[in-house]
């Protein structure tokens, strides 16, 4: 079979966890290899499986930067790169890899290097030792000030012995995980703070693919605060293979809560009416958990107490995937998938803005829901739910 397209370039991806899978595995890798093609459509790309390897050929008018993007951001690869092939004749092997060497980081001719090779291909007659060096050889031929360092090289030329021979030099890591899609669908509650982004990062890692909902109470919040929840959803998207933003309008149900409850309970009712909508939703969308960006004790209201009780008010799952990590674990995180600085703009959500003096710390679950049904709040987020407003969110990199 034919493993490229003409005029293309091509990618070896590594598979992560997926390679270890049993019997599910093609399911996966399935899921694995649209979501890669989904990114990088409308450009034309053959994907050829092997064994804990994917071969992408992209049609060259596709940017290399968008076909990295694109890999980078898509949950599965372990690794990936840019690579050459060729056929198994030594002649052909070394005239590729003097090719290969010619481009960068290999053309300054300076500093240390290395051969790694690996032949899944047992019969080739060379081993893996006798490769490396052999191409070593070639290298030092061509920069001849070049040193060998095989423990801490600064520059390395990888080559791999298959059903066809593939070069590269600057082999990329990608986000590890698993494809977006295998685990299921699950509504994210998605507010402007730095949490809840990367509770949503972290699922979507997992698999779960996920719709995100936002509550805005304009103009208690202002337009900057939505803004600021979109532009999060932005950023998440092409991690989240694409999603879709629901905005609730919250206003008339927070205003309801202030007058209808105690003050010290402003931020339990809150938050139990939130997840009330999210349930609504959740179920018209066919989600099976929500998640959100709660830690154990990281403010008032996510005691155990009061997530015990937050929970008790659906009968969906409630997952909080950044429950034991440290403020600073969560900031860090943030950092790294870009949602930091959009996150820190100083915009208030709803909570801060409507948010008592001293809130109840450690509240009754029963008692908190009596306090709930007493206010009479169903048919107001009912019509909160069903009024919310939908926005695509592209998975484009
Ligand atoms: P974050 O940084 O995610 O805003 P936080 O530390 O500010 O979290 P809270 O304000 O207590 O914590 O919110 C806890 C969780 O409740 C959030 O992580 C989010 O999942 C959800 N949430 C809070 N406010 C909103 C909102 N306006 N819209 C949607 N979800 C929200
Ligand atoms: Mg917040």
């Amino acid at each position: 079979m034919e493993n490229k397209l003409e005029n293309s370039n091509l990618y070896l991806i590594k598979l992560g966890e997926i390679s270890l899978k049993g019997l599910n595995r093609s399911f996966f890798e399935k899921k694995l290899k649209n979501n890669i093609k989904l990114k990088i459509h409308p450009y034309h790309s053959l994907l050829l499986r092997e064994k804990g390897r994917f071969y992408l050929s992209v049609d060259k008018n596709c940017p290399e930067e968008t076909v990295k993007k694109a890999l980078s951001s898509t949950f599965g690869i372990a690794g990936f790169s840019k690579a050459v092939t060729c056929s198994k004749e030594w002649e052909t092997i070394r005239k590729t890899a003097v090719d290969l060497i010619s481009a960068a980081p290999f053309s300054d001719g300076t500093g240390t290097f290395k051969v790694e090779a690996r032949r899944a291909h047992k019969q080739f007659p060379m081993n893996s030792y006798k490769i490396e060096a052999e191409l070593g050889g070639v290298v030092l031929e061509r920069y001849p000030d070049m040193k060998v360092d095989v423990h801490n090289p600064q520059k390395i030329l990888y080559v791999e012995i298959r059903n066809e021979v593939y070069m590269y030099t600057s082999p990329i890591d990608g986000c590890g995980g698993i494809p977006v899609g295998v685990s299921g669908r699950g509504l994210l509650l998605l507010s402007g703070g730095i949490d809840s982004p990367v509770a949503g990062w972290r699922m979507a890692k997992r698999g779960l693919k996920l719709d995100c909902l936002y509550f805005h109470a304009y103009p208690y919040t202002s337009d900057q605060a939505l803004q600021k929840v979109k532009d999060l959803a932005k950023l998440l998207g092409p991690s989240l293979q694409g999603t879709t933003l629901d905005v609730v309008n919250f206003t008339d149900a927070e205003l309801w809560i202030k007058d209808h409850s105690k003050e010290d309970e402003h931020t339990l009712m809150m938050r139990a009416a939130m997840i009330k909508v999210a349930d609504i939703i959740a179920k018209k969308r066919k989600c099976k958990v929500l998640v959100t960006g709660e830690a154990l004790g990281q403010v008032a209201s996510q005691t155990l107490e009061a997530m015990c009780f937050t929970s008790s008010m659906t009968d969906i799952p409630v997952l909080r995937p950044l429950v034991g990590m440290d403020k600073q674990e969560i900031i860090e995180t943030a950092r790294k998938i870009g949602t930091y600085d959009t996150s820190i703009l100083p915009y208030d959500d709803c909570c801060v803005v409507f948010s008592p003096k001293h809130p109840l710390v450690r509240p009754d679950s029963e008692t908190e829901k009596s306090s709930f049904s007493k206010m009479n709040i169903d048919d107001i987020l009912i019509k909160c739910a069903d009024e919310a407003t939908e926005y695509e969110i592209s998975y484009r990199v």
